[in-house]
């Protein structure tokens, strides 16, 4: 898997407000490029969230510890329907999402659920917060093969600022969570900056040349960059800088002319129109259909939410922010998303755009 001899300062050009004139020839070449490279199809694949708990403050996300939000963690048992629910919609590539918390979110909890989902998912991803190595190792073992893990922000002090208490406050650690991964086997990569926070050519810079250095250090692994915007969530935090849709067009371009090879991840958190339109550019990952909440597909665990301010469990009705007793709702999720149409709509308009949606993307059967 490679490059194209394109150094970092060549990518930086790529972004600058000089290159955002060239638009047109940079699409065509992009778009020939992932054709090249990838054929005409678009991979699907949806998030389960498995717990909304978090030990750590992250300003821009719903599920910090000091928001006063619904919480719950799904059993395997409910992490099972959940997925059953996906499955029927057709997806066979799943990222299991969970926030931080050692307690409930644990490295045998996370295995477990792995290992229950393994028979009937052929991709299996996770997004959660960053382990020790040999902590990943029986993840792994149990059919996990990939390691999602975004810095949110390269730029040392915004991520200072922004990570108010809990562990994610150490930069370092989480820098290197993805060569951690490596080591104990993941094979597949995931990467990005969450767009909003620091100047977006400063971040796309840093990922591009973190992307770099992964693809030369851990040359076995699939590496996949996501580009996620800022979206609004409990906490209600503002971004701090502005990405326009045409900067994130520019930006999808100027990843795939560098890395032609390299998986490009587009989420719901963008509108569908947007969406659409960035597909021939250098999308080749698409989640569809997504909930960001725990038991967002089926109401699995909602009987078992609890409420918590400032990191602490609630009674519900004990204060203005708690919803009164016998109050059964979902959890609550992390953002909005903004494309809200069903995964059999995004694979249709896939379909219309002349690509070949596909849910089914690896298979560990095939490697052996
Ligand atoms: S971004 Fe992740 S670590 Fe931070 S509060 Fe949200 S779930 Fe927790």
């Amino acid at each position: 898997m490679g490059k194209t001899g394109a150094s970092l300062s060549d990518f930086a050009a790529l972004i600058s407000p000089a290159a955002a004139e060239l638009m047109e020839p940079m699409a065509r070449r992009a778009h020939a490029l992932t054709q090249q490279r990838f054929g005409k199809v678009i991979r699907l694949f949806a998030p389960l969230y498995l717990s909304n708990e978090c030990i750590n403050n992250c300003k821009y996300c719903g599920f910090s510890r000091d928001n006063p939000i619904l919480r719950v963690t799904l059993s395997v048992d409910e992490v099972l329907r959940e997925a059953a629910a996906l499955n029927g919609q057709g997806f066979r590539n799943i990222l299991l999402v969970a926030g931080e918390h050692p307690k409930f979110v644990s490295g045998t909890y996370l295995k477990d659920c792995v290992a229950a989902l393994h028979s009937e998912w052929p991709s299996i991803s996770l997004e959660v917060g960053p382990m020790e190595t040999e902590d990943y190792r029986p993840i792994v073992q149990a059919g996990a093969e990939g390691l999602v893990v975004y810095q949110e922000t390269y730029e040392r002090k915004i991520y200072d600022d922004m990570h108010t208490a809990g562990p994610k406050k150490n930069f370092d650690w989480r820098v290197e969570t993805a060569e951690r991964a490596y080591v104990a086997g993941f094979r597949r990569l995931g990467i990005g900056a969450l767009y909003g926070l620091a100047d977006w050519r400063y971040e796309a810079l840093c990922v591009a040349a973190h992307a770099d250095y992964l693809l030369r250090k851990c040359w076995k692994a699939y590496v996949t960059i996501s580009l996620p915007r800022l979206r609004p969530c409990a906490g209600e935090f503002q971004p701090l800088t502005h990405m326009t849709d045409r900067d994130l067009a520019q930006l999808v371009c100027a990843f795939r002319l560098m890395f032609p090879d390299v998986g490009l991840v587009l989420s719901t958190r963008e509108q569908a129109k947007l969406r659409d339109g960035l597909i021939p550019l250098g999308i080749t990952l698409m989640s569809a259909g997504s909930h960001t909440e725990p038991g967002g597909y089926t109401g699995a665990g909602k009987e078992n939410t609890h409420y918590t301010e400032r990191g602490r469990i609630v009674e519900l009705g004990a204060s203005e922010w708690a919803p009164a007793n016998g109050h059964v709702t979902n959890a609550t999720g992390q953002f909005d998303i903004a494309d809200e149409r069903s995964p059999q709509e995004v694979a249709e308009i896939i379909r219309k755009l002349g690509y070949e949606p596909v849910w089914k993307d690896w298979d560990a059967a095939l490697t052996t």
